[in-house]
């Protein structure tokens, strides 16, 4: 396989092309030149006897016999001096093929030219041609190569014979044969070279292409810190460069990808909504911790999972089929309940490059809270519009009657005038506690905070209730130290606030007769006041809204005696304001208690103590 590979790589080819490109032209030249330089011999062959037939008279003397037989000695004596120095053998062959003198071989005399002469070459020549070819001579030892040449004796319509020549090209052949040897050692040299220098060239081209595929390779397996060395200004310097700047760019957009995939995990993993992405056979793709968490599922929960696995029970409209059907043409939006919380869905489909689509991403919102602020706010509005009607309407009515002038004794005008200045006075509260209320919300409330004695506060509020309690027969137990001393850092009008409120409402909702204890403690850190009753008390299923605005357990009662459904949603405010805590506990028609925790101050015995 390596092998193959080797030879298959490029740097053979080219070697190999430079071969046969070389190997062609070189026998194309060989066979070129070696072909005319027979031809040029021939040729130069041809023109000597030619010559030497023309200027020696040699056939302008033959043709002065009448008759050839008849000279026959006297020819050969002739043929003989003329062909001496002289390298061609010279025949003179009658009209009717007999040999009449040879110029080499006398033996040779009157006979039959047709066994040792060309007879082809006589007829042509007795037909009056010049006429030439080149044969073979073979005798029992070798094998000559001639060059024969024919030329006509006599007028055109008498021809008497013809003058036979041929000359011996065996140097001829030889000088070629040499010269052949000569080229192809020649054509062998260069053919080497060629080999060599392909080699070289080949390598200067496939070094650098090596190069770029190592680092190429390296480069697939993640390495980008290949760098192609540029050697040269040509192409192959050109794709190295391109080679740089592809490395470059590849590394500079997965680094950036790479920061993109970290940002968008990091905020898929912080957002606070959930996040769920469904491939289009419905397994759940990635699913970000909120989404986990609102869904109660862990991460190897949703391994190979699909998604209806997981929703399915919870709301069918969230199935994946009406997914997919509903935001056929853009994202929609559900509402969605799950473990006592309602989710916002919003849900779209994702796509490829292609925009062919690959699945579905989902958000889901928390609205559980923001649902409870709303449904709070529309609540509110509606008991403020409410609180606020009934004394109106009541203020109204007797008003109206007064005007009517159907009241005319004074006791029932006075009456009605006081009923009229009650409900003012409630309004008057009422609006006076929303205001509290907003400024509390706003943060806008104006605090005094001193270092105050609770003990003292507490008991001035006592003594300012007390009236009220006597009025109902009910005994207040003040438990406490009075001589003790519990500071704290307070506003004492908003503390007293609190007190009042929780102790009006012990002694509104406890009966006529009931007790009331106060007490208060020190403990490490804070001071707690507890307000314990033996009233009414609260339903435990209503004892968790007991602080809400405008919740009373018995409206009517409430209301009869003043009471706004305010009191307590302050005092919690003012409380949490002073970085303490106001807890109920109530048992109905048994009787309630009312901590309050307040921090203890750091400092003593400094400026502004009361
Ligand atoms: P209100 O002006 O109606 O007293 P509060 O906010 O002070 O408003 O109290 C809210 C409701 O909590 C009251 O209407 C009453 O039903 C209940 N409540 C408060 N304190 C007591 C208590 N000591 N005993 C029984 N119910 C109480």
């Amino acid at each position: 396989m390596i092998g193959k590979k080797r030879w298959s790589s490029i740097r053979w080819k080219i070697v190999f092309i430079y071969f046969l490109l070389v190997f062609i032209a070189t026998t194309i030249i060989g066979v070129f030149i070696m072909s005319q330089l027979e031809a040029y011999y021939k040729d130069s062959i041809r023109d000597n006897i030619t010559r030497m037939v023309e200027e020696t008279m040699l056939r302008s003397s033959l043709q002065e016999y009448g008759d050839l037989a008849s000279h026959q000695a006297e020819i050969q004596t002739n043929i003989s001096s003329w062909s001496k120095g002289v390298q061609q053998e010279i025949f003179v062959v009658d009209n009717d093929f007999t040999i009449i003198a040879a110029s080499n071989n006398e033996n040779l005399i009157l006979k039959s030219a047709v066994e040792f002469l060309n007879q082809d070459l006589i007829v042509s020549g007795l037909n009056g041609k010049i006429d030439e070819k080149d044969e073979i001579i073979k005798s029992p030892k070798k094998e000559t190569p001639v060059k024969s040449l024919v030329f006509p004796i006599g007028e055109e319509d008498s021809i008497k014979g013809v003058l036979y020549i041929r000359e011996d090209m065996t140097s001829v052949y030889t000088t070629i044969d040499k010269s052949k040897l000569i080229f192809v050692q020649a054509m062998v040299i260069a053919l080497l070279i060629t080999v060599v220098l392909g080699f070289f060239i080949a390598r200067s081209i496939t070094v650098p292409i090596n190069d770029v595929t190592e680092k190429a390779e390296k480069m697939a397996k993640g390495d980008f810190s290949q760098e192609v060395s540029v050697k040269s200004d040509d192409e192959i310097g050109r794709l190295a460069e391109m080679f740089n700047l592809l490395r470059q760019q590849l590394n500079l957009t997965l680094s950036e990808i790479s920061n993109e995939k970290s940002k968008l995990e990091t905020i898929l993993k912080y957002m606070a909504d959930g996040l769920i992405a469904v491939d289009l056979s419905g397994h759940i793709i990635h699913a970000n911790p909120a989404a986990m968490a609102m869904l109660s599922i862990t991460a190897d929960d949703m391994v190979n999972r699909y998604y209806d696995d997981i929703i399915k029970g919870y709301n069918e409209g969230l199935m994946f089929d009406r997914l997919r059907e509903n935001s056929k043409d853009g994202g929609a939006t559900d509402v969605f309940f799950y473990g006592g919380s309602t989710f916002a869905v919003r849900y779209d489909r994702f796509k490829d490059e292609n925009s062919q689509d690959v699945g579905i991403i989902m958000i889901l919102q928390d609205i559980t809270e923001r649902q409870k602020l709303e449904n709070m706010q529309t609540d509110f509005v509606a008991n403020v519009s409410h609180e606020l009607k009934t004394p109106l309407t009541t203020i109204k009515s007797y008003t109206e009657t007064l005007l009517s002038g159907q009241v005319d004794d004074k006791e029932t005008e006075t009456q009605f005038l006081n009923i009229i200045d009650a409900e003012a006075d409630r309004m008057n509260r009422l609006v006076k506690e929303l205001l509290q209320l907003s400024r509390l919300d706003y943060k806008q409330e104006k605090w005094n905070k001193k270092e105050s004695n609770l003990i003292s506060l507490l008991k001035s509020v006592v003594t300012k209730v007390e009236m009220t309690a006597k009025n109902k027969n009910q005994h207040m137990n003040c438990i406490f130290d009075d001589g003790q001393k519990i500071m704290a850092v307070i506003d004492r009008d908003g503390i007293e606030q609190v007190l009042l409120n929780v102790l009006s409402n012990a002694i509104k909702y406890t009966q006529e007769g009931g007790r009331i204890d106060i007490d208060a403690l020190r403990l490490n850190k804070s001071a707690q006041i507890i307000i314990t009753d033996n009233g009414i008390g609260i339903p435990e299923k209503e004892l968790s809204r007991v602080f809400e605005r405008f919740f009373r357990v018995d409206k009517a009662r409430s209301r009869a005696m003043g009471g706004t459904g305010l009191g307590l949603a302050i005092s919690k405010q003012i409380i949490e304001e002073h970085k303490g805590s106001i807890e109920m506990e109530s048992k109905e028609g048994r009787g309630t208690k009312v901590t309050i925790t307040l921090p203890l101050s750091h400092s003593r015995g400094i400026k502004n103590i009361e």
